[in-house]
């Protein structure tokens, strides 16, 4: 065998794998990736990401949540490169909705430093959010900013650092079971390994057929805001934030380059049947609509986007990532559905650990291949 273990997708959960497998458990690791090493196509692109505990979808993520956090600390510390900014996480809504009950109930039961504030105090301490009438703030003090094509790259150095060969541009074309193992084909050769861990994104499911009927694939929209003043938005005093107002989920984040704020719409954007169909801008009538509705909401934003960025990623129907193994040494983790960045450290080690054949830290029973059923 060329390898114990091959992943295939370097982005954000196959860096944290091939950072996880190398370094933690001394594996040899091969890394494949399509494009470059830190492409601007994965699911991470776009300068930051919202790391949260008080956690809309469920209380029942906060244990991975907070290793996650461990483990981003980790990946920070071992190197140059700023990660993560602590500048906490505002939820906003009204505390009768469903997503706000679970961030209530993700801080209350697992004791997350934070703070609950009324509409009155939601008002003076954040005067940035406008039309402010019956909600409430809960600021989770453990939320911040990721910085994802840093720790995609930090991740992979840390990887070949500890003996990872990486390859790029180098798109799998397949993945067969041989005796006692995988080999994974590419157009420049093909390796061997005890076995694979794929984390192909939105791509999953050209390699893994299993995942055909389950994974969606949404293009999910960008949009920056140049305020008159960048400092009233700086991570020390705007919290990165999530508004849910039943039909409108807006969510935002601090400046990190002093002069735009990230600000808009989370899934508002249908979904497409193949990656090579996502198109990479966005008609100017669809940007006035979110501009439109930024400023309602933030009226120190502009009506007008001065940049915005067209991604995508793999939704599962329960939006739920799936991770596990779906056939003898193929490890999948899939379907980071809109929420996943966050958690890709903990996902990374978790699939590493599986692929390794060790038992896991945490229940995943969860997050199973098999729960779709077909
Ligand atoms: C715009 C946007 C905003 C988001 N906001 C947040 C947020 O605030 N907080 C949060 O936690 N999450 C957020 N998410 C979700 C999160 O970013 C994604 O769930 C996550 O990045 C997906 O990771 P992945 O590893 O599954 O895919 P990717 O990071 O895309 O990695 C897949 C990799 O596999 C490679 N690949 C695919 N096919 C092949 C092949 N055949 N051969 C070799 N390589 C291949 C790809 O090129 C890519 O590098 C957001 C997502 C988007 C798109």
């Amino acid at each position: 065998m060329d390898a114990d273990v091959i992943v295939v997708g370097l982005g954000s959960a196959g860096a944290m794998a091939c950072w996880q497998l190398a370094e933690v458990h001394g594996a040899q690791v091969i890394g494949v990736e399509q494009y470059a090493l830190g492409h601007d196509a994965g699911g991470y692109a776009g300068e930051s990401r919202l790391f949260r505990t008080g956690y809309h979808e469920s209380p029942e993520y906060v244990p991975m949540l907070l290793r996650a956090r461990e483990l981003w600390q980790e990946l920070e510390r071992g190197g140059r490169r700023t990660l993560f900014l602590p500048a906490g996480v505002l939820s906003i809504g009204a505390p009768t909705i469903a997503p706000m009950r679970n961030v209530l109930a993700s801080v209350e039961e697992h004791e997350i430093p934070h703070e609950v504030l009324d509409a009155a105090e939601l008002k003076s301490r954040f005067p940035q959010h406008g039309s402010i009438t019956d909600e409430i703030g809960v600021l989770d003090r453990l939320g911040g900013v990721l910085r994802p094509e840093s720790a995609v790259q930090e991740a992979l150095r840390r990887a070949r650092k500890a003996g990872a060969e990486l390859i790029d541009n180098a798109p799998v074309a397949g993945i067969e079971e041989i005796p006692g193992g995988v080999r994974v084909s590419t157009a420049r050769g093909s390796h061997t390994a005890k076995s694979v861990v794929v984390t192909a994104g939105a791509w999953a499911a050209q390699l893994v057929p299993e995942l055909r009927e389950v994974l969606d694939i949404r293009p999910l929209v960008l949009t920056w805001f140049a305020p008159e003043d960048p400092a009233a938005f700086a991570p020390e005093v705007f919290p990165g934030f999530i508004r849910d107002l039943g039909d409108v989920h807006l969510f935002g984040i601090p400046s990190v380059d002093g002069a735009l704020v990230k600000a808009g719409w989370a899934d508002a954007w249908g979904s497409i049947a193949d990656p090579a169909q996502l198109v990479r801008f966005l008609e100017p009538s669809a940007l006035a609509g979110v501009g439109g509705e930024v400023h309602d909401l933030v009226p120190d934003l502009p009506a007008h986007p001065s940049r915005h960025s067209v991604h995508m990623d793999a939704y599962t129907p329960d939006r739920r990532a799936v991770i596990g193994t779906v056939r003898p040494g193929v490890v999948v983790v899939a379907g980071l559905s809109g929420h996943g960045f966050k958690l890709a450290p903990a996902f990374g080690e978790i699939a590493a650990r599986s692929a390794l054949g060790l038992p896991q830290q945490h229940d995943i029973s969860r997050f199973s291949p098999d729960r779709f059923g077909g």
